[in-house]
């Protein structure tokens, strides 16, 4: 294992990396760095992620870099703005002691002017998404003539991104002579063709194994229905009270839509998609940088590479199209020598989805229970206990109110005390989870159809309404106008019958009145609308296990596909037209246009 010294960096260089605190360089590092200080030849570089590509790629160019030309020198391309700006940074970090040096950073989003006045300068190092670039380009700022290096990082992104106009565009403008470096953690098709079409017999370094997912990661898979996808989430987020990572969506609709679930529900969560503005993709990631934020929802696009330290937690809210795409994901986490754990919720149709994924990174996942109510209320307790006792008394701000304080408590028992106190913080889980459903699913009931199944919930309560098929309402309108009601910003739905004249559904008990109350003037096709509690149902067998009661009694009287069971999140905001149609299947909907993959990220791709 060879120093940075060793590698062939000066003084400046080590410098910055010692302030970083980088004592030896990564593998990758360590074949990259000589490679290309010592040759110009192009160059393939594979490693898995979070094992410092950015700085295999930069450190070289820095010590090569001729800082008493104001020629832009090196031009480094990558798919997103995040991407590009954490790049530029990194370089500005690593070159703060040499003199000279000028790093500018370039993308879409952003004012043009002032990357204009930057390239002015004079920079030698260009770091740019690609449409940006060609924009700069065009306008004759930006000039590549002199390009000893072009940098491609996370290329197969920008390929899949659509970006082939604009790699073409760029390369046509720099020397035939320069150096191309590409640098990836997977070795996907895409990757062969662009070393194919952009490099001259390049120079291929591994290091690791490629596309092989890190050693820090473990793992792990949950199986549940397609419905209790959302609150078998929040289980998880609940069990680990300092969860600090980032959920994937496949497509912005998905990411937005949990985000914003999550936030309702109480969450700490934002959404990070290629629909946001860039103001708010930078808010959003600086919240979660510094740790304001603590669940971030994604996109592919959007978190691909993003280097984020300290990552607890991968969740796969729903597995990614591409074997790859998991790879890059779960590498998100475990990142310079932090463990993490990378986690796929499924339900069991996909769980012959996880053997690819197993064959690629070379590791099999491990089968978790989602944690019971029981469970997470305890871990719930420790943490909250926990952090009582590491929480600092601020003195100055609190002394003047505890006179009044303790004397309001006068008469409280030690342990009465605590008792109150941790019943302030607790009861809303103790409530939330009283009675919870085991939201697990066997495995061996692959295949199943999530509707198929009825439950017959506590926390629920039974309306009658006296409207049904022949008033031309189904179980979307009947959601959409029990959501017209606003009766509480997130109230979950239950099971909805609909019948000829009349019809059922189940709301959360907790808001029984707020539902009787909001129906009073509501009106469905100009008809007035009666709304009244009811009894649940009958249910035949006394012995039987709770939730498998009422199986078989689901279609009895009203049509299959009038019968719905899976639950929405309430809320006016919520309801989606698409969904009055005639189906309603979790599955189906996935298939509706607006849900495709977030590969956009604001502009036209080759593939969806
Ligand atoms: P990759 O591009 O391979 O996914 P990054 O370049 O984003 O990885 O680096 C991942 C993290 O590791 C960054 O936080 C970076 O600062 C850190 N890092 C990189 N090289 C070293 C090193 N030699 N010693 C310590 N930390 C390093
Ligand atoms: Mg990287």
């Amino acid at each position: 294992m060879s120093t940075f010294t060793e590698l062939g960096l000066n003084d400046e260089i080590l410098k910055a990396l010692q302030d970083l605190g980088y004592e030896k360089p990564s593998e990758i590092q360590e074949k990259a760095v000589p490679q290309v200080i010592n040759s110009t030849d192009d160059l393939k570089a594979f490693a898995q992620t979070g094992t410092g590509k950015t700085a295999a790629f930069s450190l070289p160019i820095l010590q090569l870099l001729d800082a008493k030309s104001k020629n832009t020198q090196a031009i480094i391309l990558s798919p997103t703005r995040e991407l590009a700006v954490q790049i530029g940074n990194n370089i500005k970090e690593f070159s703060k002691y040499m003199k000279g040096v000028n790093v500018l950073t370039v993308y879409g989003g952003a004012n043009i002017d002032e990357q204009i006045r930057g390239l002015r300068k004079g920079v030698q190092i260009v770091v740019g998404t690609p449409g940006r670039t060609v924009d700069l380009i065009k306008r004759r700022q930006l000039h590549l003539d002199n390009v000893k290096w072009l940098i491609l990082d996370e290329a197969d992104e920008m390929l899949n991104m659509g970006f082939k106009d604009e790699l073409d565009q760029v390369l046509e403008v720099t020397p035939d002579e320069k150096q191309t470096l590409l640098f990836s953690a997977t070795f996907p098709r895409e990757v062969e063709a662009i070393a194919r079409n952009y490099m001259h017999n390049p120079i291929e370094i591994t290091a690791g194994q490629k596309n092989t997912g890190s050693d820090n990661v473990s793992n792990e898979y949950y199986v549940v229905t397609e419905r209790n996808r959302y609150p078998a989430l929040k289980r998880i987020c609940d069990a680990n009270p300092d969860v600090y990572g980032i959920i994937f969506c496949r497509t912005k609709r998905e990411t937005a839509q949990v985000a914003e679930n999550l936030m309702q529900d109480g969450y700490n969560a934002d959404a990070l998609h290629g629909d946001l503005s860039q103001s708010q993709r930078d808010a959003v990631m600086q919240k979660f940088r510094n740790k304001t934020l603590q669940i971030l929802v994604a996109t592919d696009v959007a978190a691909r590479g993003l280097d984020v330290n300290s990552l607890t937690h991968v969740i796969n809210y729903k597995l990614p199209d591409q074997t790859e795409a998991y790879t890059h994901r779960s590498g998100r986490t475990g990142r310079a020598g932090n463990k993490g754990i990378s986690i796929a919720l499924i339900t069991n149709k996909e769980v012959g989805r996880l053997r690819p994924i197993e064959r690629k990174i070379n590791k099999k996942f491990e089968k978790k229970e989602v944690p019971s109510g029981e469970e997470i209320c305890k871990s719930q307790l420790f943490s909250l206990i926990d952090n009582v006792k590491k929480t600092e008394v601020n003195h100055e701000q609190i002394d003047s109110y505890l006179e009044t304080i303790y004397s309001s408590l006068e008469g409280l028992e030690r342990e009465e005390l605590i008792q109150k106190f941790v019943s302030v913080e607790f009861n809303k889980f103790l409530k939330y989870y009283t009675n919870s459903r085991d939201l697990n699913v066997a495995e061996r009931e692959r295949g199943r159809d999530d509707r198929g199944k009825a439950r017959d919930d506590e926390n629920m309560s039974r309306f009658f309404i006296n409207l049904g098929r022949k008033d031309d309402l189904n179980p979307g309108k009947l959601i959409g106008l029990i959501n017209q009601q606003n009766i509480t910003n997130n109230v979950e739905i239950g099971q909805i019958e609909i019948l000829d004249t009349f019809s059922f559904f189940e709301l959360d008990k907790n808001f029984t009145d707020e539902t009787i109350t909001a129906f009073t003037d509501a009106t469905f096709n100009g008809r007035n609308v009666n709304v009244e509690i009811t009894e649940k149902r009958k249910r035949s067998g006394g012995g039987r296990r709770e939730d498998r009661r009422g199986r078989g009694r689901r279609f009895e009287g009203g049509r299959r596909e009038d019968r719905r069971s899976d639950r929405r999140k309430g809320g006016s905001g919520n309801y989606d037209k698409n969904k009055s149609g005639k189906s309603y299947g979790p599955d189906r909907s996935d298939r509706r246009s607006a849900d495709k993959p977030d590969r956009s990220a604001g502009f036209g791709r080759r593939r969806s």
